[in-house]
């Protein structure tokens, strides 16, 4: 029997000392040591031997448990010695590695940046920004504008109609048909329907037209602008315009107005800038003519004129405007310029198409 015990103390120690693991260890515990483990078995079983073998069975056996448990605890902490370090050098942190490359974040189109820097320039001459539906009527397309029936802009090749689903059921009136707004002035009789007079306010938005090429696209982004109150005159709009260009192109530009026709403004003015490549010389510091004004020493940006008396006999006195529009009390202006110029001209973008494509590599630049 104690060469039992001494055997069963071998094939333990063995076991224990080659354990891999606290898990494999805690097998083995309770292999050689648990309640029903041999050695134990053993030990209970030192009552029932005759007296003579009791004392060295039952101290070979005893010796044998309180070896293995201490050499189990041993090896215990050995293998918790070594789990830690390895979960150390799996863990490890290089901190002389440099850090993880930046995110790349998104950024602001240039268009939507171009957008917010127009309507930061009118906020801060108090006017207020307002936004129109795309889908517009005839009638706020171009009838209120004092297009006439005839105007060629109303051509089924200059604008896209919107064709009813159901063309048993056709639009109720001319004026009621629909379309892609071919400008932002729609919004001038909307936002004076919807306010009574003064009135300062810019609309920007999306607007169509069936064009395409490199200054052109079938869509494309306006801001409208429209300030009606009392003895407003043509010097209020060059004033007005003096300052955006100064804010948007340089401290140094100037404006220029030239005669122009528009079917809802009069007198209708096409608005220049001086320009700021060549600060307005029409050439270069080494005598070449400048590319970007073409030697003319000015930028044509925007168009522009007084509210047409016309356009308020459109304007139908509402609850929200009350007492209404009167062309003999009140007087405004307008003016109308493409986000995609602005963009152009002041980040040079050669072609417009640019601005749509989306090609990272032209939309990081800004
Ligand atoms: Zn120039």
């Amino acid at each position: 029997m104690i060469d039992r015990v001494q055997a069963l103390r071998e094939e333990a120690g063995g076991a224990i000392a080659a354990a891999g693991s606290v898990e494999a260890l805690e097998e083995l515990r309770v292999r050689y040591l648990g309640r029903k483990a041999e050695l134990p078995q053993m030990l209970r079983a030192v009552a029932e031997l005759a007296p003579e073998q009791r004392g060295a069975v039952g101290k070979a056996a005893n010796e044998a448990r309180r070896a293995l448990e201490e050499q189990i605890q041993a090896r215990a902490g050995e293998l918790a010695g070594e789990e830690l370090q390895a979960r150390l050098q799996a863990d490890r942190v290089d901190v002389t590695l440099p850090g993880a490359p930046p995110q790349p974040i998104g950024r602001l189109h240039v268009l939507t940046s171009t957008r917010r820097e127009l309507e930061d320039v009118f906020l801060g001459l108090g006017f207020t920004v307002m936004e129109g539906p795309e889908v517009e009527t005839v009638h706020y397309n171009f009838d209120a504008l004092n297009h006439s029936p005839t105007h060629p802009a109303r051509a089924r090749t200059d604008t896209f109609y919107v064709v009813a689903e159901n063309p048993t059921r056709p639009a109720a009136s001319p004026q009621s048909e629909l379309v892609l707004r071919t400008h932002t002035s729609p919004m001038q009789v909307r936002a004076m329907e919807a306010h009574p007079p003064p009135l300062y306010v810019v609309i920007p938005g999306r607007v169509y037209r069936p064009d395409s090429d490199a200054t052109h696209t079938p869509q494309f982004h306006q801001i409208e602008g429209l300030a009606v109150d009392e003895d407003i005159t043509l010097g209020d709009l060059k004033g007005t315009l003096l300052v955006f260009a100064r804010e948007m192109f340089g401290e140094e530009r100037e404006v220029r107005l030239r005669p122009h026709f528009f079917p809802f403004t009069e007198p209708s003015v096409e608005v220049d800038v001086s320009c700021f490549h060549c600060s307005g010389r029409g050439f270069l510091a080494d005598g070449s003519r400048c590319y970007l004004c073409k030697g003319e020493g000015w930028l044509e940006v925007l168009g522009a004129g007084e509210v047409d008396p016309n356009v308020y006999e459109y304007v139908p006195t509402t609850p929200a405007n009350a007492p209404g529009y009167d062309p003999e009390k009140v007087q405004g202006f307008a003016f109308g310029m493409g986000v995609e110029r602005i963009a152009m001209l002041k980040h040079g973008i050669p072609d417009l198409r640019l601005c749509f494509e989306n090609d990272l590599r032209f939309l990081e630049q800004f």
